[in-house]
């Protein structure tokens, strides 16, 4: 339902939404379900119920199936006669279907890429009219989709052709329909988690056709014990009129990675003003350490092309993005081999020592640095030898370092209503708080200080809370939103209770 947005064309975008009216950060300007849900394209073997990961025992079939239909479906969603799985369990019992669970190296199970496409065909059957006003007007790309033969003829294959011919659809369903159908889902539905956590993919109509930034300017949260329903709110204030914006790719990614997977996935080049700007809006996101000179920064003179090369700010020292690729790729690399580590000391000694090495290579905000952060952040105060009872001042110090700098690119990329920020602000309470306690014990800090300190970390929970209270509560986001909370009272009976001493 559109709340407070309604339909608009853009001349890139197509159908998109708009504010109907100006809307302060926070607000709901969308809330949906789902026109249809399923597995995920690429998906191994899961329930069809609740996406539990199901595997094949010893024996080459203790698959748990279902008893009407023989497809994959636990134990606990077969009785469930509400399960996600009736609709397509009926097509294949009366089609008399079995489930192969061919599965290849790669650990896909091609025949469960007709699941979903299936689902949004047996919604499109129980809800022509939403079908016609919402979903067939959606874009599928069907001309840019054909160019790549390979995924184009496979999905025929897989998708198409099995479901009108094995699965005795063809009088329902026309071979252009289903691959239009498919063309949607790839185009426009976005993963979802279970209450347990397990991925899965949703199709909504108007959530879907957000128009991209790459500085988003809406947030949304999916309430999976809500039937997955959709909820957007701004992420900071908004005019009337203002086109809302999602990011379709991982903000904390460099524009060419960015593009990379835009242009590839969603087939269209990005150009917002983050994009646009060599810079990436002065964070110097992407930009490389100039080999040539000892100030400079290698910038790409054309970011939005990826094969633009790069110039120097400060001399005319320039390198080929083939060049910068290399560099690039090798330090992720390194740093993907450090994120395999098994977590402990080792892993955040290693991140440290990455980071250390890349001060002569990378701009100190390079997203491949704040990446290092990230992983340092979840670590400090986990890990042992590095909980948080064992951290010296001086690293308790680091972590707030750390939490601050990723914290001022996020204020740039994702302003406002951010999960990243509040998982950040969260991170930084706890060393500010500690490091408060530890110097007011030490003498160095008067109560005053200790007060204005603590109250600093207040403030810190509170926007942590006041951005998290609109996830689902059963989620990963959810459950932080609630530590929050109780962090937020107990600090303030502390700070409540400093005042009467004080006074
Ligand atoms: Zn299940
Ligand atoms: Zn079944
Ligand atoms: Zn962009
Ligand atoms: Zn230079």
């Amino acid at each position: 339902m559109l709340l407070k947005a309604r339909l608009e064309h853009d001349t890139v975008y197509g159908r998109c939404l708009a504010t109907s009216e100006a809307v302060e950060r926070g607000e709901l300007v969308v809330e949906e379900l789902p026109f249809a849900y399923g597995p995920k394209r690429e998906s191994g073997i899961v329930c069809l119920g609740c996406y539990r990961y199901l595997q094949f025992g010893e024996d080459g079939d203790s698959l748990d199936r279902c008893e009407l239909c023989d497809w994959p479906l636990c134990g606990n969603c077969a009785d469930d006669a509400s399960s996600d799985h009736r609709g397509e369990c009926q097509v294949f019992g009366t089609a008399r279907v079995t489930f192969a669970g061919n599965v290849g190296e790669d650990g896909v199970c091609p025949q469960l890429d007709c699941i979903t496409p299936l689902r949004v065909l047996l919604a499109k059957e129980a809800q022509p009219e939403r079908w016609l006003n919402e979903v067939a007007p959606m874009e599928h790309h069907e001309e840019a989709r054909r160019e790549n033969a390979d995924i184009w003829h496979a999905d025929r294959v897989n998708i198409a052709q099995y479901l009108r011919g094995p699965c005795k659809l063809a009088e329902r369903f026309s071979e252009e329909l289903i691959m239009q159908v498919v063309g949607v889902l790839e185009v426009n539905a976005f993963e979802a988690r279970t209450i347990n956590g397990y991925p899965l993919r949703c199709l909504y109509p108007y959530t879907g056709i957000l128009a991209h930034n790459c500085v988003p300017n809406t947030a949304r949260s999916i309430h999976p014990s809500e039937g997955y329903k959709v909820r957007l709110r701004a992420m900071v204030d908004l005019e009337a009129g203002q086109q809302l914006q999602h990011s379709y790719t991982y903000t904390l990614d460099g524009t060419v990675q960015r593009q990379a997977h835009l242009q590839q996935g969603k087939y269209f080049r990005c150009s917002c003003k983050r994009c646009l700007d060599a810079s990436e809006l002065q964070t110097h996101f992407s930009s490389l350490k100039c080999g040539q000179c000892t100030e400079g920064w290698l910038l790409p003179k054309q970011p939005t092309a990826l094969e633009s090369s790069w110039q120097c700010n400060a001399c005319d020292n320039t390198t080929s993005s083939q060049d910068v690729r290399e560099i690039v790729e090798n330090l992720q690399a390194e740093v993907n081999g450090v994120q395999a580590l098994e977590m402990g000391a080792k892993r955040l000694e290693e991140s440290e020592r990455l980071l250390r090495k890349y001060k002569s290579l990378l701009h100190p905000s390079h997203y491949i640095a704040t990446g290092l952060r990230q992983l340092l952040i979840e670590m400090y105060g986990r890990v042992q030898g590095y909980e948080m009872v064992q951290l010296s001042d001086q690293l308790l110090e680091r972590k707030s370092s750390l939490c601050r700098k990723v914290l001022r690119v996020l204020n740039v990329f994702e302003p406002g209503l951010s999960r990243s920020r509040a998982m950040n602000l969260y991170e930084l309470h706890v060393p500010l708080v500690l490091l408060a306690k530890n110097g007011f014990i030490a003498g160095t800090l008067s109560g005053g200080e200790l007060r204005a300190r603590l109250v600093d970390a207040i403030d810190l929970l509170k926007e942590c809370v006041d951005i998290l209270q609109h996830e689902d509560h059963d989620s990963q986001e959810g459950i932080l939103c609630g530590v929050a909370k109780q962090a937020l009272e107990q600090l303030t009976l502390s700070v409540e209770g400093l005042g009467s001493e004080l006074d």
